[in-house]
């Protein structure tokens, strides 16, 4: 989320807005949105005054030199900042749907918290309503989605009504799809593109549910997956590399190729070092450079089940090369950076780098830049 300063020039609700120009508003307006007006100039302001005064609604102008056009946002008039809750820019978008979780993940990032958090829904669906261009794909987030039933297949309903064709993350635990209840509102008659993001990380529930330090969590992980195969949804499955999953991450891959074969793909991901990852540093911080074997190991197992999987947030330098091609520029743009070291890396446009926190918290692995000899 990004905060920055913001002058507003008319009266401006605490709601959603599209950031626009004085040029387009005219013609981009449409009822029932709201538009904030990027304006350089007084003079801009008695031509947004003056729109508004010739019937158009929900109009409002500010001078934030940091907002681009499309951006969504959130004015905070009386504090002079504007958040904005969506880049049309970034390559990676998604929508945060509740800060709750039935989980309490060792190296959650997003640490849960109890208080209730609903309005999000609402403002979600907003967002979407706003968006100006359709992105590829979009994520919701969270927390815990499922938590919200009914509202989280709201949200659905409504990207897949202003966004037909974007493909959409759901990143859940699962858990609540064991309930045929929460099945029934979410998945009944569900025609919106989604790909369902779930993480295992054990093949037996005294390594899952150590991890997510739920009992019985690994259970209902299971039961989750096997409802979301029985109503014929994509999924990918996520397991995070911290020390407790990578001591059996071979079993875990055996696993998943023997009895989740439904699986589309499977994702191996560097911790985020934020959130309870710092408090449980003992389990999380590991040098992925050091586990090699293991993540190389369970990619030939994977390979040889015929599980396709994708390697994120891990740098290329961490790798063995052969592992290269399952590599993703994962890191959402805002929370991306590279180390110093990085700036003489021949492949630092096809790695991932790090996220922006590791100096609070530690590198995924020692940085060792790649240079020709090691590429060729
Ligand atoms: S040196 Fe930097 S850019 Fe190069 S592979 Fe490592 S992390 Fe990536």
């Amino acid at each position: 989320m990004r905060k920055m300063p913001a002058l507003y020039g008319l009266p401006t609700a605490r709601q959603i807005y599209r950031v626009t120009n004085i040029e387009d508003v005219a013609a981009e307006w449409a009822p029932g949105l709201r538009f904030l007006v990027k304006i350089a100039t007084e003079d801009d302001v008695g031509t947004v005054a003056r729109l508004i005064k010739s019937g158009l609604t929900g109009l409002s102008a500010a001078q934030a030199a940091g907002l681009e056009i499309g951006d969504i946002v959130l004015p905070i008039p009386d504090k002079d900042e504007v958040i904005v809750l969506y880049r049309e820019s970034d390559l990676h978008h998604s929508l945060f749907l509740t800060n709750r979780c039935n989980s309490y993940c060792l190296m959650c990032s997003q640490p849960p918290t109890k208080q209730d958090d609903s309005w999000l829904v609402e403002e979600a669906i907003d967002i979407v309503r706003h968006i100006r261009v359709s992105p590829s794909v979009l994520g919701i987030s969270g927390g815990e989605p499922l938590l919200l039933g009914a509202g989280l297949r709201k949200v659905l309903d409504c990207i897949e009504k202003f966004h037909p064709e974007t493909h959409i993350e759901v990143l859940t635990n699962g858990r609540l799809f064991c309930n045929p209840r929460t099945v029934e509102v979410v998945l009944s008659n569900l025609t919106a593109q989604a790909t369902w993001l779930v993480p295992l990380y054990g093949h037996a529930d005294f390594v899952h549910d150590f991890v997510v330090q739920t009992p019985g969590a690994f259970e209902e992980t299971l039961a989750g997956l096997l409802a979301l195969r029985e109503a014929r949804k994509s999924v990918q499955l996520r397991v995070v590399l911290i020390e407790p999953t990578l001591r059996v991450l071979p079993e875990l891959c055996g696993f998943v190729g023997r009895n989740l074969p439904f699986v589309r793909e499977v994702a191996l991901m560097g911790c985020e070092p934020i959130g309870f990852a710092l408090a449980n540093r003992e389990q999380c911080e590991v040098d992925l450079a050091e586990w090699t074997g293991m993540i190389d190991q369970a990619g030939k197992l994977l390979r040889r089940l015929r599980v396709p999987f994708v390697l994120m947030n891990v740098p290329l330098c961490a790798l063995p090369k052969a592992l290269w091609k399952h590599a993703h520029r994962s890191i959402s743009d805002w929370k991306n950076v590279y180390a110093n070291e990085c700036s003489s890396c021949e492949v630092k446009d096809k790695c991932a780098g790090l996220f922006a926190w590791h100096e609070r918290g530690w590198k995924p692995a020692t940085i060792r830049p790649i240079t020709e000899g090691a590429v060729l």
